[in-house]
């Protein structure tokens, strides 16, 4: 049978018996005691002398390790010897009867002994007089099926100790766990052979660590006890990372061997991880106790890097690149859905100085926003809820209004007020949201500007609109715009175009192509945000566009900052060499103004002429401006 494989059946058993198996005791709690039945019952349990398994062996890793006891074992007492299903801190898998302190509990339902050398009955004992030196032993009685007494779950130590109430009460919690992984696991045992393999594959993967259902329901266990003790549970979501490439690279290195690499490192006795679990094929869950939050990373530090250190194999070495998002119980949450969720959503925060992404509530709050946004922000564009503001491009100089940037704002009922840099980035995941957003900001320009006046003077009032990453390689996308300002009566010369330089990656001559379309229909293109991309100046001499717009970032630090002068300088000559204007953004001050307009920057933008404003306001904005001409 393989580890853990109990869990499995005791889960299977939950499922479709809708209660636990229960141990039948007398009114005194105890049952009566008879040794011919009790026997009859441990050896009918087909348990004795069966391989070792992870579901017990992490329960007496749990033991020695929240008790903080060196010795911890599920004794199972024969005829004539104390056999251990499982053990930590002891080298013997059996002894003899007269070396067992656990006989003497069968009678009972705990027996406590906290300090050997002071109790008549044990000073004498060969395990307290000689190896292991046992001066403190509790043992919590296992039950079978009918409520013989087959064995403990036990704790010992070198030294004397006194436990709490609350304690003695979680070892007691802690039998009733391995009662219940010995009882369950019988009870499948007497079932058919095929529904025990087919309730192994399906709580295990091919790798042999629990399945996702498996290592949650564990957690859950976990859980229920951490709950009644003062400790945390971390838990880790570990995802292992270009998989196929390092198993490709590494011929000799099949992928199972990568994962059945990690799964070994994962179950290591030693590295103080009670539960695993193999999530899908490159992702793995883990959990870690920890005595205090202060103890956080350094407990988890180094099991972490000894789960990702390279594999070595034949003189070959192969690097892992594992991710791990961590979520803490119960701060993080309660049930283990929650937390096991929470560690995956860890991945999505930034990693720590550690190496490691840890779960928090204000990201876990913007990752919920950000679902919502995605969910309304369609019916809202459809709904046409939201509105478009405009804010005034000016003359260097300030004498005057040469265009409008056509600006989204949303008012949601929910949500309140979603920025554009909240809700542009959410419908640029989506090509139908994008392609809303698209469509909805052309409309709206087109319905408000064509009733604007045109400029006294020959240059046309131009608005301008932002168009979604991925909306300017849309097949068709030149033809489609033309039609909608047609359908306004809106001339080509209204109408500018801003685009990023992310529109431009997936196909830059198709990109090329449709500007040079645009520009032929005299709608202008502006290339956005310059500065924070990938903002090479070479390819700019290859881009059929009318205007750059030098992003905020840059008009910042002008004037007093000398090396933003010079950048800021620098770009102005080389866009007027290519012939193209200079839009500067964010210009909140007079002296940036006038240090733009210095160096000879065409037309300004920003809070200091004025922020973005409802159609109405921009009209009189610009009436004024016109008049004081
Ligand atoms: P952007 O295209 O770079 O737009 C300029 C942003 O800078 C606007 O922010 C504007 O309000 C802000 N801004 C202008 N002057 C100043 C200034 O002097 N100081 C400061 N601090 N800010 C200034 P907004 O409206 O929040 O828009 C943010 C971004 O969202 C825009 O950046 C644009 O990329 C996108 N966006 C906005 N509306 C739309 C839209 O209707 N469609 C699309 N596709 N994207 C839009
Ligand atoms: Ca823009
Ligand atoms: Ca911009």
């Amino acid at each position: 049978m393989k580890a853990g494989d109990n869990a499995a059946r005791h889960r299977r058993d939950r499922t479709t018996s809708g209660s636990l198996a229960v141990v039948e005791r007398n009114s005194s709690g105890i049952p009566p005691f008879d040794e011919k039945k009790r026997l009859a019952e441990l050896h009918s349990l087909d348990i004795l002398d069966t391989p070792p398994e992870e579901g017990f062996d992490r329960y007496t890793r749990l033991a020695s390790e929240i008790f903080k006891v060196p010795m911890a074992m599920v004794s199972l007492v024969d005829e004539d010897r104390q056999w251990f299903k499982s053990s930590v801190g002891l080298e013997v898998g059996e002894t003899p009867l007269e070396a067992s302190f656990c006989v003497h509990a069968l009678k009972q339902d705990m027996l406590e002994v906290p300090d050997t050398l002071q109790n008549d009955v044990f000073h004498h004992h060969p395990a307290v007089t000689g190896s292991p030196f046992v001066r403190f032993y509790m043992g919590a009685v296992l039950r079978g099926p009918t409520g013989q007494p087959l064995g403990t779950l036990c704790i010992m130590d070198t030294h004397s100790r006194y436990l709490t109430r609350l304690q003695r009460n979680w070892l007691r919690t802690f039998g009733h766990l391995v009662e219940e992984l010995i009882n369950h696991n019988h009870a499948l045992s007497v079932g058919s052979q095929k529904e025990h393999s087919d309730s192994y594959s399906q709580s295990y993967t091919h790798i042999g660590l629990p399945a996702e259902a498996l290592f949650k329901d564990t957690l859950a266990n976990l859980l229920r006890l951490s709950n009644k003790e003062e400790y945390y549970l971390a838990v880790l979501y570990l995802r292992l990372n270009r998989l196929d490439e390092i198993s490709r690279t590494n011929s000799r290195f099949t992928r199972d061997t990568i994962l059945h690499c990690l799964a070994e490192r994962l179950s290591a006795p030693s590295n103080k991880v009670l539960a695993t679990g193999h999530l899908s094929l490159a992702c793995f869950g883990a959990v870690i106790s920890l005595p205090s939050v202060g103890d956080f990373f350094d407990v988890i530090i180094p099991i972490v890097n000894d789960l990702s250190r390279p594999i070595e194999l034949d003189e070959m070495t192969v690097r892992l690149d594992v991710d791990v998002g961590i979520s803490l119980s119960p701060l993080d949450g309660l049930t283990s859905e929650d937390l096991l969720e929470r560690a995956r959503a860890a991945l999505n925060e930034p990693i720590s100085p550690e190496g490691v992404h840890v779960f928090s509530h204000e990201a876990e709050k913007a990752a919920l926003r950000r679902h919502a946004i995605e969910q309304r922000l369609e019916p809202a564009l459809l709904n046409n809820l939201l509105s478009q503001h405009y804010q005034p491009q000016m003359l260097a100089d300030g004498s005057r209004i040469v265009g409008f940037e056509a600006l989204a704002r949303w008012q949601d009922e929910e949500l309140g007020s979603v920025s554009p840099g909240e809700f542009v980035p959410v419908a640029e995941k989506s090509r139908r949201l994008s392609g809303l957003l698209m469509e909805w900001s052309l409309r709206m320009v087109c319905e408000k500007a064509q009733h604007w006046p045109l400029q006294p003077s020959d240059a046309p009032l131009r608005i301008a609109i932002n168009v979604p990453a991925d909306q300017f390689s849309q097949q068709g996308f030149v033809e489609w715009v033309l039609a909608t300002l047609e359908e306004h009566r809106l001339s080509p010369e209204r109408l500018t175009l801003e685009l990023t330089e992310v529109s431009l990656l997936t196909d830059v001559d198709k990109a090329i192509q449709t500007m040079r379309d645009l520009q032929d229909h005299n709608i202008a293109v502006a290339l956005d945000d310059f500065g924070t991309g990938y903002s090479s100046l070479s390819y700019l001499k290859n881009l059929p566009i009318d205007t750059l717009k030098i992003d905020k970032s840059f008009i910042d630090d002008l004037p007093d900052d000398s090396r933003a002068m010079e950048l800021v300088n620098g770009i102005i000559r080389i866009i007027h060499g290519l012939g193209l204007q200079v839009v500067a953004e964010g210009v909140e001050t007079e002296a940036q103004r006038a240090v733009l307009q210095e160096l000879g920057c065409n037309v300004i933008q920003g809070f200091l002429f004025s922020r973005p404003v409802a159609a109405d306001n921009a009209l009189t904005l610009f009436n004024r401006w016109q008049s004081d001409m």
